[in-house]
């Protein structure tokens, strides 16, 4: 009997399946209008369906794909829909799934420089892309002291800022010996919560992390984390970081970074940007007003996975010193040394975050980037921000909902006249309708609908059609 040579697949068939796999995403995209948004499944719905136990013997690519289509399926949100306002988007788009698609046939992990020399200095190359196309000060680029990187997501580049600020302050000891002390962080009290969470995780403590009081708009007030921050002092405590917002994830709220640099300037404090959602608003020279006073920042980070149509996980970090960021996380394991790394002609972006391996990120970035050009990606944003300040309007005028928060970008915050109860009501009966999904937040302890535009492929039709189901619930639920 002739044994066996292999388990693997060959690469023609690999060929056929991948053909199939892409019909298939492309057969899904042109029809994602027609699933409900919002999965209808309950827990445990997928679960049941799968076998306890992994195959003994290997199946075809076939029965996978069936499975996908039949059993997965109903329990996917369609984030890829246009119909989809809720959260804030993850948007994609095929330039960028076609890197990804590349990014996981090389395989490459990209820690040093050494291990894929291309990873390194794609990505080197596109963040310094990426300044100059929003506008971002120099000293974000890598000819500079500084430089930018793709994390995972917003949270890891704030605790890696947190990281670089806490051995900033500590000159180096807190890595050595342990130990925070009395390091008091900043934030915003309509701050994301992956600021409290990396307090946490940095050893700072949610106790010693000051959540600051907010103007009428939503935004820090400045003269407030001044006082907090003297008093601090006062108390012979070391504040030492200020996390500030541009574009809160509740209302999409903006903080002056101008006034908050005159308060970290005055103290000496790190200040860190984060403008996961919005940043990518300044690709259009009209909403740079977003980013006034970032010249200060000592680092700012967003999501192109959230609004720059490059499907997650890309997060766009920048610090202006990177030696504080690597000098906290730079560790040189002697199976990791070679000649280019003790050169120092290189960037190893494994210095740069939590985690050694990398994958190649860029390429997805890249290619969203090549294929819109700044010019398409300004009409997109354009458009999404128009869309959104017609929704706004359609909102005053109406004699069902207020407006809650007069946003000047893409997030629209409102609430039924009557309350609460009805709010609730409303948006639960739209989204059971699975033709357009929206999520909520609680503003001044009110319930509020939030209206988040920026899903690839949302044209006027959709926003209509939402604005159309929203009063439709309104007027059913008032008889
Ligand atoms: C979405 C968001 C985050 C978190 O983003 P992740 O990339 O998922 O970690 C942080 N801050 C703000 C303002 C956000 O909107």
């Amino acid at each position: 009997m002739k044994e066996k040579q292999s388990y693997h697949m060959d690469l023609e068939t690999f060929r056929k399946n991948g053909y199939a796999t892409i019909d298939w995403v492309v057969d899904y995209l042109k029809n994602v209008e027609s699933y409900p948004v919002l999965s209808q499944v309950k827990p445990g719905d997928i679960r049941k369906q799968l076998p306890d136990a992994a195959p003994e013997k290997g199946e075809s690519f076939d029965a996978m794909l069936k499975d996908v289509t039949e059993v997965v399926m109903p329990g996917i949100t369609h984030w890829q829909s246009p119909n989809f306002f809720a959260y804030f988007p993850g948007n994609s788009s095929p330039p960028a799934i076609l890197g990804e698609i590349l990014s996981a046939g090389l395989s490459v992990q990209g820690m040093l420089w050494a291990t894929s020399p291309a990873c390194t200095e794609v990505e080197t190359h596109v963040m310094d892309w990426l300044v100059k196309m929003l506008d971002l000060p120099e000293k974000f680029m890598s000819h500079t002291k500084g430089g930018g990187v793709i994390q995972h997501s917003a949270s890891d580049a704030t605790l890696c800022a947190l990281l670089a600020a806490r051995e900033r302050v500590s000159s180096g000891e807190v890595n050595k010996k342990g130990g925070t002390g009395n390091l008091i962080a900043y934030t915003s009290a309509q701050a994301h919560s992956s600021i409290e969470k990396g307090c946490m995780i940095a050893g700072i403590g949610t106790d010693n992390l000051r959540l600051i009081d907010v103007d009428d708009e939503f935004s820090m007030r400045p003269e407030a984390l001044d006082a907090q921050i003297q008093k601090d002092k006062d108390a012979g405590l070391i504040p030492f970081f200020v996390c500030t917002c541009v574009g809160t994830t509740s209302s999409l709220a903006l903080d002056s970074v101008a006034e908050m640099a005159k308060v970290t300037k005055k103290h000496d404090l790190w200040l860190h940007v984060d403008a996961a959602m919005a940043g990518t608003a300044a690709v259009c020279p009209e909403l740079r007003f977003i980013n006034e006073g970032v010249q200060e920042a000592d680092s700012y980070t967003f999501n192109p996975h959230k609004w720059m149509f490059t499907n997650f996980d890309c997060n766009a970090f920048f610090v202006a010193d990177r030696a504080a960021l690597i000098n906290a996380l730079s560790i040189l394991p002697e199976y990791l040394k070679n000649e280019a790394t003790n050169d120092g002609a290189v960037f190893d972006y494994r210095d740069w975050h939590i985690p050694l391996g990398r994958r190649f990120r860029a390429l997805k970035l890249w290619f969203a980037i090549r294929h819109y050009g700044v010019e398409g990606l300004q009409f997109h944003i354009r458009k999404h921000v128009e869309l959104s300040q017609q929704f706004k309007q359609w909102v005053i005028d109406s004699d069902n909902f207020d407006l809650v928060v007069d946003n000047p970008l893409n997030l629209i915050c409102f609430r039924h006249k009557d309350g609460d109860d009805k709010t609730e009501a409303i948006m639960a009966s739209v989204n059971q309708t699975g033709e357009a999904y929206l999520t909520h937040t609680k503003l001044n302890d009110k319930y509020t609908i939030r209206m988040s535009i920026g899903q690839t492929n949302t044209e006027l039709k959709h926003v209509e059609h939402a604005w159309r189901l929203l009063n439709e619930a309104s007027d059913k639920l008032s008889k």
